[in-house]
């Protein structure tokens, strides 16, 4: 067997385990799934968990719906870096007419979807984004800058066999917004903290440069950029592969990328610069179940007290 076919057979396999045990509930399309009762306590105690290390921190948290609002979707300008991932959301705004000539496409089964109009929203592509239009209109940012708590799913459309990277899944992030010096201390620090917690998991685990899926020809320097620049670190666990470890969590410094875009200003009027860590809740909980097994009562006792108490 090729690499290629060995890897996706192995995550064939983990996928057919997890849904044999109750733990995934397919629903027929790649990277889209139900979610246990099991599997969610385990997400909520991991949140729980990562809420014990940085809740005191002074986070503002704000919960946002797993979409936001279109025109600041294009001024993100996610469409230039990651076209091929983005899911807009369209409706059908027609009359009468149009409705009868739905119908009869449905009714012959042909296609159709181009009818349909693009709405004000579109599903929502990394936690954070709506956050930074909403720190932009309050105005210039207090001295200390701004420490953010957000929880919200996200869609990308990358249809795979490996429930490792679903379609809609979670992330949980801290975000941090103000000079660079402050960001950039933010980010050690949850470097640091990211280590900690997945090693008190007792998962293997190492932390690497990473760039993002950037698309196409022009995407491809933007990815040796962000890795020249160490723009974005990601802590990786193999889950189906030890060859291709899963990024689990990320640590990411935009500089002032969001800042100009929305025009945050920091105290002193400057643009500021904002990073992030976040926790893919579950890519996490999947780690969980391949390193401890699918009966989490049967999990290490020193994992369960992380998570359980
Ligand atoms: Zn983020």
């Amino acid at each position: 067997m090729s690499a290629d076919a060995s890897l996706q057979a192995a995550q064939a396999a983990f996928r057919d385990d997890l849904i044999a045990h109750g733990l995934l509930i397919p629903m027929g399309v790649d990277g889209l799934y139900g979610r246990s009762g099991v599997f969610e306590d385990v997400i909520e105690r991991f949140n729980d968990l990562v809420t014990r290390h940085g809740g005191n921190d002074g986070a503002e948290i704000m919960r946002f719906p797993p979409a936001i609002n279109r025109q600041h979707f294009e001024e993100s300008d996610y469409l230039k870096s990651f076209p091929q991932l983005a899911g807009t959301i369209h409706s059908f705004m027609g009359n009468d007419r149009d409705h009868a000539a739905l119908i009869e496409k449905l009714l012959k089964k042909e296609d159709w979807t181009p009818g349909q109009k693009a709405t004000q929203v579109v599903m929502t592509p990394a936690a954070c984004y709506p956050l930074y239009p909403v720190l932009a209109a309050r105005g210039h940012l207090p001295a200390n800058g701004a420490l953010s708590d957000v929880y919200s799913y996200c869609f990308r459309h990358e249809p795979s066999i490996d429930p490792a990277r679903m379609q809609l899944f979670r992330q949980r992030e801290y975000v941090r917004v103000g000079t660079p010096e402050q960001v950039m201390a933010f980010r050690q620090l949850w470097i640091d903290r990211g280590q900690a917690i997945m090693s008190a998991l007792d998962v293997p685990l190492t932390v690497d440069v990473a760039n993002d899926p950037f698309f196409g020809r022009a995407g491809r320097m933007l990815a040796v950029n962000q890795r020249d620049q160490t723009l974005k670190f990601e802590l990786l666990i193999p889950i189906t592969s030890t060859e291709k470890p899963t990024a689990c969590l990320s640590f990411n410094y935009h500089q002032d990328h969001f800042g100009h875009v929305w025009n945050i200003r920091t105290h002193d009027g400057g643009t500021a610069h904002t990073a992030c860590v976040g926790f893919g809740v579950e890519r996490i909980a999947l780690a969980l179940f391949k390193y401890h097994g699918f009966d989490v009562k049967a999990w290490p006792q020193a994992v369960r007290q992380q998570l359980w108490g």
